[in-house]
């Protein structure tokens, strides 16, 4: 392997005058070694970690060399570019679509000039394969031996599998195509195996690439999962939520449309909460106005389609709330994991109703990520307490040796119950009535009707007092993930509907004696008025 030309001496000595940092976090230095020894690097770092300084060191290091940054969001390169200027004055420069020609030239005769002191050049993925003046002046560069890397940050945008698919990503192996002997360091802090294998691909990543990942464990937040009945009862428990653990204290709130965020936010600000919605509909200075009003700690939540995501770069976000499931786990770790980013204790909740899932399985219908989003729906099931949770995020990672294996801590709101009976009988009403057309309320309907006008194997086993209605959804959801039941999405004029029906393991699982099935459900306790 190439040597890093330069001494860990050195590398450490500027990490303390440029950027007044008195040691490497875990990974740093060994990233930042081998970028400088010009191999390229797929680096997976959870948010928070520190990944800037893994090009903004190597950056200084290297001038009058130049680091390219391509990064998806203009917040993204305002921030950064702020941050690097903070660092080391005017050695960071921009390059965006809203600019105007003459500062485009200015900024362009800046880093021709060997002794301009500029370092770092950052635009978007757009400028990339739009812009032949890019291209030019980067070839210019790569005559004088002055382009020291490409970084190419949030990689996983260029994924289709991942969460925050940009389209323009995979455009930008045009910079390897172009400057072949240009080290490339790709960094992300979300990334199963399966994208990152894309992205080396996508990005055509050397194949002896180095690889570093730090755990993906966020020891600050804590997760849980709380029962969701009814819309009314959510925003009760969303208030007292906020008023008792983060009174002053700024939270996102997920939703699942456009409209349940118009709506949540409304709630929220007739409880005396100091909420905004957020979504596409909304124009884009109306957008910047709640975001800044966010930013100073003025609006308290942000109710948000997650259209309000990525370039959020608020450290002091105590809660993240999801009113409902995310498409995947990988994405509710990245949502949830806004909360936190200043190492303070944060809180992430996950809002359960079994319902949801048949409404989220028409909006993924025909996107590849259906297998992704039953993890979502396990996790959601699992009810598990703040271990339980993070042992499955982790394990969804890839990071099994982290995780507690074998641990079955759950929610102090639910309990274990064999619910394999009740299952079966499921099962069995579903194969009856196969012919029809069942959806999950219709089945529910038909399971919990009047017992003397049921088919026999309801009438042996009504789910009587023992289930409630949701008790009964959680039951079919959890046959769905457990691939007894299959969902079939069919398209009217204006809708999707899911249907229901037997998959062929469902005729083992009622004639099995030893199958079981066992399910947290909400436990049976006198309403108080909170959930
Ligand atoms: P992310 O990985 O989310 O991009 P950043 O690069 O924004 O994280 O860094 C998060 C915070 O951690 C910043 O405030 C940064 O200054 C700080 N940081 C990074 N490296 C170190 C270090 N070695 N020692 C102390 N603080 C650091």
């Amino acid at each position: 392997m190439p040597k890093c030309p330069y001494s860990t001496h050195d590398i450490t000595q500027t990490l303390r005058q440029s950027f007044r940092l008195q040691s490497f976090r875990e990974n740093q230095l060994e990233i930042i070694q081998t970028t400088l020894s010009g191999k390229d690097c797929f680096v997976l770092m959870k948010t928070g970690g520190g990944k800037s300084l893994l090009y903004q060191l190597p950056a200084v290091l290297e001038s009058p060399k130049i680091t390219l940054v391509v990064s998806p969001l203009l917040s993204l390169i305002q921030d950064q570019e702020n941050q690097m200027n903070d660092f080391v004055p005017h050695s960071c420069v921009s390059f965006t679509s809203g600019m105007g020609a003459e500062l485009h030239n200015a900024n362009w005769s800046r880093v021709r000039d060997v002794t301009g002191g500029v370092m770092m050049i950052l635009v978007t993925p757009e400028k990339v394969f739009k812009s032949n003046k890019l291209k030019s002046e980067l070839q210019k560069l790569e005559e004088q031996n002055r382009l020291g890397r490409f970084v190419i940050d949030e990689c996983h945008c260029a994924c289709q599998w991942g969460h925050d698919f940009r389209p323009d990503y995979a455009k930008i192996s045009v910079l390897r195509t172009h400057f072949p002997r240009v080290p490339i360091l790709a960094v992300t802090a979300t990334a199963s195996d399966q994208v990152r294998e894309d992205c080396a691909k996508i990005f055509q990543l050397s194949s002896d690439y180095a690889y570093f990942r730090s755990t993906a464990n966020r020891p600050n937040l804590k997760y849980q999962v709380r029962p969701k009945e009814s819309a009314a009862d959510v925003i009760q428990d969303m208030v007292a939520f906020i008023r008792e653990n983060h009174p002053r204290s700024a939270g996102i709130v997920y939703t699942y449309s456009r409209k349940d965020a118009d709506t949540v936010a409304r709630d929220l600000c007739s409880a005396g909460i100091v909420a905004e919605s957020y979504h596409s509909d909304i124009n884009a200075v109306q957008k910047r106005d709640i975001h800044e009003s966010w930013m100073r700690n003025e609006t308290q939540v942000v109710v948000a389609t997650i259209a309000f995501g990525l370039g959020i770069n608020k450290p002091d976000v105590r809660f993240v709330l999801h009113h409902t499931l995310s498409k995947t786990l990988e994405a509710y770790y990245q949502e949830s994991g806004r909360a936190g980013r200043d190492g303070k204790p944060s809180d992430c909740v996950l809002y359960y109703s079994p319902k949801d899932v048949p409404r989220m399985i028409r909006m993924i219908d025909g996107e590849s990520n259906a297998d992704l989003f039953v993890t979502m729906v396990k996790y959601a099931q699992q009810f598990g307490d703040d271990k339980a949770c993070r042992a499955l995020i982790l394990r969804n990672m890839g990071e099994p040796n982290q995780t507690l294996e074998g641990c079955q801590g759950l929610s102090d709101m639910v309990e274990k119950r064999d619910v394999t009976s009740h299952a079966a009988t499921v099962l069995q009403l579903l194969q009856l009535h196969r012919n029809e057309n069942m959806t999950m309320p219709m089945l529910v309907k038909c399971w919990r009707q009047n017992p003397k006008q049921a088919p026999e194997c309801v009438r042996n086993n009504p789910p009587g007092k023992d289930l409630t209605p949701s008790d009964c959804e959680r039951i079919i959801v959890g046959l769905l993930v457990n691939k007894l039941i299959e969902p079939n999405c069919r398209y009217t004029a204006y809708d999707t509907v899911v249907y229901l029906s037997c998959t062929p393991m469902a005729v083992s699982f009622i004639k099995s004696n030893k199958a079981r099935m066992t399910l947290p459900l909400p436990k049976k306790i006198a309403k108080t008025g909170k959930m």
